[in-house]
This record gives structure tokens, C-alpha cells and sequence, in this order.
């Protein structure tokens, strides 16, 4: 009888213990993708993403004399209708650790088991699971640094290698259309601009953290603080579709560690922070849609989708380093982790704004959007969630930019306003905007919304109201 196996956030060969799994049974394995509704709940820029990757997935398996089966539906229901149709005899996954991934694939899990399916699921979307990693009294960690110094001795296991062939069943089950499922529509720049922007698929995921190690791997300490000059890996668009796995690129990160590369183990320190997101949302799931901290439950944030909202999303607050960094994310998908940080805290305390909805937006614009690092990201930056010390914390994001962008690169790249010759990038935001926006570069560039000291002085009086 053959195997299901369930794609979902590991759109990889190598590295990936479910297909292993399946192909060494030696019984024809069916790869299905379903399109089910925690997937198509997702954002506008989420869902675009993954279409993207799912098709570069299925060329991959093609190459290997498979398919990827598209389903759309409820995933228990495609999945017992698949096993009515092929006679498996077995479904496997490897698991994800986000409230609504973990509910999901239970319920299944149960269910299938209960129809007398075998059923299995595995490792890798992660390289330490989340109920492995204890403090001395068995609890779960709620700060990172004692939670790095954990895990950063531990072994992580060897990438398992990719099969070179997958076993076809003789006849295939019926498959959906990517193309009818229509991913690309919730984003009507997602194609024409956004695209340009991405890296999809295992194998530019692999050329890209060979890059990275290559050639900036040594200067990653000091450049990755810098919005204006590309010091990063950007792997996390790849992370987050499982394109690469965490151990690949930590394996990586340590063979750079031992031929005494700089900045090589704080690459491997940042990988771990998307395991301590993960540990935090597996041991907490609260943090994805509620203030970790309840007592934040009564800070006086703005619900409402204000004025200063509408700019803060459209780049507009004239303020340069939080306008540049929002016209980087609608154009290209991502953001500089420097000014994810000064958005957030910017909306969140000089605008007292609700994380939930910078969060929402941000699940909208993001190619590389991931459900814990997100959540964990937001509430780090609004100071409910559980590592956000000192949540007093009020960034100035002038005194930011200066610091972090001192020759004015990043503004320039971003904020075509006021120049004279703006950059292709500049421009591009303006191409990207819907018309009624009414837009252009040649205006002037927007005077600030907020006056950064009144700002400052609002949030901190409402912090010293409450009692935190
Ligand atoms: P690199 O610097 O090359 O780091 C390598 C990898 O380590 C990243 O790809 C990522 O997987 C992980 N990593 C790095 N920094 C962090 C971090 N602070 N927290 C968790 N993991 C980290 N990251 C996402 O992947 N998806 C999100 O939706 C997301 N939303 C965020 C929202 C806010 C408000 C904040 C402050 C941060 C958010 N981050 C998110 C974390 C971080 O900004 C990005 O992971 C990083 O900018 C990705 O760029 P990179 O791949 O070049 O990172």
C-alpha cells in the first residue's frame, strides 16, 4: 500500500525525515499539498509566497519521477479521501509547533489512527523540539539567554541526505491546478514587483546560505545591524517554507565557527532565536494573538484603524527610518530586522498603537512571515511578551538611524522625496502603491505625525499609570 506524504512547511529533499521516511518503506509514496483553511487563512503576501514555493517544490519532485498532488479542502477530509483512492496504508508529515498547525494535525492525527492509518510524524522544521530544551525545574524558558546557553553546546543532528528517486505509484490521483487556485490574487503588486525581490526554492536556498558563509559571514557582527547594506542572509523567506532546513544552516554556521570565522556562531545565535519563538509558542500559544503578559490586557493601545495607522503602513510618518523601512517591506516582501524593531516600537509607543494590528500588516507584507517569530517580534518590540526588558524601552528612531545608517543609505535607497536623482528602489515604492493613494516622488517628503518627545512622554506616563 502506498504512503501519503503531507507537504507543508518543508518544501525540501534534503533534510527532510518524513519523505526519508516514506521513500525507505519501499512502497510508492504520494506527495500532497492541501490547501486547507489555516493555510488559505493566512496574509496576502504569505499565501503568494507559498504558491510560489509550491511550484517549485512540485518541478523538484518531477525531477525525481514524482508529483505534488494539490488538494483543496478540509485537510482530514482530502486526506481519508486520498487513502480511499490510492489504498495507503500510512501518512507522514514532519511537524510544525504553531497553535493552529497543532490543532489541526491532532484532530487528523486521531482521526486517520482511528481508521487504522499508520501515522507519523517527525522533526526538522525545527532542530530542538520545544519540550526538549527545560530549565533546572522542568519548566519551559521564557528568556533567551539561559535558553541559548542550553542549546548552543547540544548536537544537532547530521542534514540526512535527499533520496535521488521517489517510487510513483502506477496510477496517480487526481490533482488540482496551481494555477486555479489562484495564490497570486490577494496580492496585486506580488508579481510584478515583490517577486523580483524573492529567492524561491531549495536550491537558491542552498546557494544563498553558501553565499552568505562565503562572503559575509565575516562582517556579520557589525553589518547585520545595518539596514543600508545587505549584511544578512536573508534566509528566512526559505526557513520559513522548510525550503532549507534550520540544521542545514546551522551546520553550516558551525564548520564556519571552527575555521574561526567572525560572526559565524552569531548567525548560529540567530537561528536559535527562531527556536526560542518556537519554544515560547509551543509552550505559550497565547503569544501568536494575545499579550503574553495579561496585565497588558489593560494598557490604554488604540484598536482603531487611525490616520497616523494609514501612514505608519503607507511610509508616511515622517519620520525617515520608520517610513524607509515600511516602503522596504511593501516593496520587497521583507525587512531589515533593525527596522522591524523601530516600526514596531514606533507604532506600538510613540502612536499607542495595538501591536495586533502592526501585526496584522505585517502578516499582509511579508514573504518571509512566520507565525512565532512574528508574534514574538511584536510583543519584544510593545513589551508584553516575556524577553521584552525593559519594557519601558522607547527607541528614538532618529537617534536610530544616525547610529545604524550614518551616511544615510538606507533613507536615500527608500525615500525618494527630496532627491534629485532618486534610486530605481526609491521609485519602485511608488510604482508599487495603488493609484488612489494618490502618491508621487516629486512631493515633499511628509511632515512627522508624532513629535517624538510628546511621543516618548505619552507612552511612558501610560506605563507609569499601570501596574505592570
Ligand atoms: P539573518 O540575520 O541572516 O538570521 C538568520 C535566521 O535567523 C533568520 O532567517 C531567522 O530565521 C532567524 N532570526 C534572525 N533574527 C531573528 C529574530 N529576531 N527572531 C527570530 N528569528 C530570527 N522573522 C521571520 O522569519 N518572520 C517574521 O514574520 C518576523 N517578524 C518579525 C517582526 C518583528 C516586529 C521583529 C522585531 C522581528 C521579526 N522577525 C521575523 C525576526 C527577524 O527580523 C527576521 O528573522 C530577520 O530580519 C530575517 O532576515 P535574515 O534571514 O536575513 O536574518
Amino acid at each position: 500500500a502506498p504512503v501519503i506524504y503531507w507537504v507543508r512547511r518543508d518544501l525540501r529533499l534534503a533534510d527532510n525525515a518524513a519523505l526519508l521516511d516514506a521513500v525507505g518503506r519501499g512502497v510508492p509514496v504520494i506527495p500532497v499539498f492541501i490547501l486547507d483553511e489555516v493555510v488559505e487563512g493566512q496574509g496576502a503576501a504569505p499565501v503568494f509566497r507559498l504558491g510560489r514555493g509550491v511550484a517549485a517544490f512540485a518541478e523538484t519532485l518531477k525531477g525525481l519521477g514524482s508529483r505534488l498532488i494539490l488538494r483543496r479542502g478540509r485537510a482530514l477530509e482530502v486526506l481519508r479521501a486520498l487513502v480511499a483512492e490510492t489504498g495507503a496504508g500510512a501518512v507522514v508529515w514532519n511537524r510544525l509547533y504553531d497553535p493552529a498547525s497543532k490543532a489541526r494535525d491532532s484532530a487528523v492525527k486521531a482521526a486517520l489512527s482511528d481508521d487504522g492509518i499508520a501515522v507519523q510524524s517527525f522533526a526538522g522544521h525545527l532542530m530542538f523540539e520545544p519540550w526538549t530544551v527545560e530549565t533546572k525545574t522542568g519548566g519551559y524558558y521564557k528568556v533567551f539567554t539561559p535558553f541559548w546557553k542550553t542549546v548552543r553546546g547540544r548536537d544537532v543532528a547530521l542534514p540526512l541526505a535527499a533520496p535521488s528517486a521517489l517510487p510513483a505509484p502506477q496510477d496517480w490521483p487526481e490533482s488540482d491546478r496551481l494555477a486555479d487556485w489562484a495564490l497570486d490574487a490577494p496580492m496585486r503588486r506580488g508579481a510584478e514587483v515583490v517577486a523580483r525581490h524573492m529567492v524561491v526554492g531549495e536550491a537558491a536556498a542552498q546557494d544563498r546560505l553558501a553565499e552568505f558563509i562565503e562572503t559575509r559571514v565575516d562582517d556579520y557582527d557589525s553589518a547585520r545591524d545595518r539596514p543600508g547594506v545587505e549584511g544578512t542572509s536573508g534566509l528566512s523567506e526559505n526557513l520559513t517554507y522548510g525550503e532549507i532546513s534550520p540544521a542545514v544552516c546551522w551546520h553550516a554556521g558551525q564548520r564556519a565557527m571552527a575555521q574561526g570565522r567572525k560572526g559565524a556562531e552569531t548567525f548560529c545565535k540567530e537561528l536559535a532565536w527562531r527556536e526560542f519563538a518556537y519554544h515560547l509558542t509551543h509552550h505559550t500559544p497565547r503569544i501568536v494573538d494575545r499579550n503574553w503578559k495579561e496585565a497588558w490586557d489593560a494598557f490604554p493601545w488604540r484598536t482603531e484603524e487611525t490616520d497616523a495607522v494609514r501612514r505608519w503602513k503607507q511610509g508616511r510618518t515622517g519620520e525617515p527610518f520608520v517610513d524607509a523601512a515600511m516602503r522596504e517591506m511593501y516593496v520587497t516582501g521583507t525587512m531589515h530586522n533593525r527596522g522591524r524593531m523601530i516600526v514596531a516600537s514606533y507604532l506600538t509607543k510613540h502612536l499607542m498603537t495595538h501591536w495586533r494590528i502592526g501585526q496584522a500588516w505585517f502578516e499582509a507584507c511579508l514573504i518571509d512571515w512566520d507565525p512565532a517569530n512574528n508574534a514574538m517580534g511584536w510583543q519584544w518590540a510593545a513589551g508584553s511578551g516575556p524577553d521584552a526588558s525593559p519594557f519601558f524601552r522607547i527607541f528614538n528612531p532618529e537617534t536610530q538611524l544616525a547610529k545604524f545608517d550614518p551616511k544615510g543609505r538606507y533613507r536615500r535607497m527608500w525615500i525618494a522625496e527630496g532627491q534629485d536623482d532618486p534610486p530605481k528602489t526609491a521609485l519602485s515604492y511608488f510604482d508599487a502603491i495603488p493609484e488612489h493613494w494618490a502618491l508621487s516622488p516629486a512631493d515633499s517628503y511628509p511632515d512627522r505625525i508624532v513629535d517624538l518627545a510628546e511621543g516618548r512622554q505619552r507612552a511612558l506616563a501610560a506605563y507609569k499609570n499601570r501596574d505592570f
